[in-house]
């Protein structure tokens, strides 16, 4: 995610903000803010941002620090604008405390490591905190899809569960097939049991209605046991 200026983000009515923060919540190029930004977003919709300033040491000055005002000149007036405070990497203190003692290779990494974990922090401050300022905050979904683990923008109000009617379809026609898997076992078991001999899969496939290819499949996959043959 680049460094987006979050200009007049005081109640924003602001979807396109929420598709920001939405999209750094499913980021997978920058896995180091996602993980920070999901863990506050997470926090934020279970707890509420009270029990945040509570328990989470910093967190309030971080918030307010994260945005700060600029008076913009525009044509009707001056405009009071909330803007995102760029953010910090490490210092070349901090930079020589997290290298000291390593190989060069092994501190190298270390020290990139570190300024990520540090810039995916700050940044993810200024996206919760433009998220509780957003008057539409409630668009976002308050946890990520069921299915594809992506956090969206809701289309409804109840929409909490999948992103997509795809989604939620996939799920329900999986959990269909399975409930209609189980019960073609349970009637094949059943048949099984008062059926004997070589030729069990055809008497079988006629009691339960079963093909003899899908009672093939079932035991090849361990799900049907062969009858005692006598
Ligand atoms: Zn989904």
């Amino acid at each position: 995610m680049s460094d987006r200026t979050f200009g007049n983000v005081l109640g924003a009515r602001n979807r396109k903000q929420l598709a920001t923060i939405a999209e750094a919540l499913n980021s997978t190029d920058d896995r180091e803010l996602r993980q920070e930004l999901r863990r506050l977003v997470e926090a934020l919709s279970q707890k509420g941002l009270e029990w945040m300033h509570r328990n989470d040491a910093g967190l309030r000055e971080k918030m307010e620090a994260a945005l700060h005002p600029r008076f913009e000149r525009t044509s009707s007036g001056y405009l009071l604008e909330l803007v995102s405070v760029p953010p910090v990497g490490l210092s070349f203190y901090e930079a020589a405390k997290v290298h000291h003692r390593k190989s060069p290779e092994a501190g190298k990494a270390e020290v990139d490591a570190a300024q990520r974990q540090r810039l995916a922090a700050q940044r993810a401050i200024v996206l919760l905190t433009a998220l509780t300022l957003n008057a539409e905050c409630g668009l976002l979904s308050p946890r990520p899809c069921a299915r594809c683990a992506r956090y969206f923008l809701k289309n409804r109000a109840d929409q909490n569960s999948y992103c997509s009617t795809q989604c939620a379809h996939s799920v329900t026609s999986r959990v269909c097939w399975k409930r209609d898997h189980e019960a073609k076992l349970k009637k094949a078991r059943r048949a099984i049991a008062k059926c004997s001999g070589p030729q069990w899969k055809q008497q079988v496939s006629r009691r339960a209605g079963l093909s003899v290819k899908w009672l093939t499949r079932a035991v090849n996959k361990g799900e049907l046991a062969i009858p005692v043959l006598s």
